[in-house]
């Protein structure tokens, strides 16, 4: 049975904030895709799919859900990773970009419009708003985040990788 978002086993997952970007939970990422509970045995199923291959968080996060469904009542729930469709930035809802841009991270554009355009021509400062920014290090602070810097305020900042 699946539950809505406004079902409490829903909102205990979706509660869960993503551990490399602290100020967007797993709802604003679009990672969590489905709650879903046996009408037998009460058996909570999390359905999440990662932002990318290999980003380490997802591992935390997977402990997270556990632990926040726990908390809500429901132990022993179980947490299943779905590959595909692949996660893409367009899941990323309006209250995750606005939360992205507030924290100084620039929110990556719409997967699929830049076409054949190199992705540095497209990713403005957060700060100042101009687009006159290079990449620095396809590493950022994490993982799952490259450095950038902006030329014309000097500052550098986070992006959200996109595909
Ligand atoms: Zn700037």
């Amino acid at each position: 049975m699946v539950t809505t978002r406004t079902d409490p086993t829903w909102r205990a997952a979706a509660s869960v904030v993503d551990p490399e970007l602290r100020v967007l939970t797993i709802e604003d990422l679009g990672v969590l895709r489905e709650v879903a509970t046996d009408r037998d045995s009460g058996r909570v199923t999390v359905t999440i799919t990662p932002t990318y291959t290999g980003c380490p968080a997802m591992d935390v996060i997977r402990d997270d859900i556990r632990a926040a469904l726990a908390a809500a009542g429901h132990p022993g729930a179980e947490v299943v990773t779905v590959y595909a469709p692949a996660w893409s930035t367009d899941w990323i809802s309006e209250t995750g970009r606005a939360k992205l841009a507030a924290a100084g991270i620039a929110p990556p554009g719409p997967a699929g419009t830049t076409g054949p355009v190199p992705l540095t021509l497209s990713v403005r400062c957060p700060l100042c708003g101009a687009a006159d920014t290079e990449q620095v290090s396809r590493f950022g602070s994490t993982a799952c985040k490259s450095l950038w810097r902006c030329r014309a305020c000097r500052e550098p900042f986070d992006h959200l990788r996109a595909f």
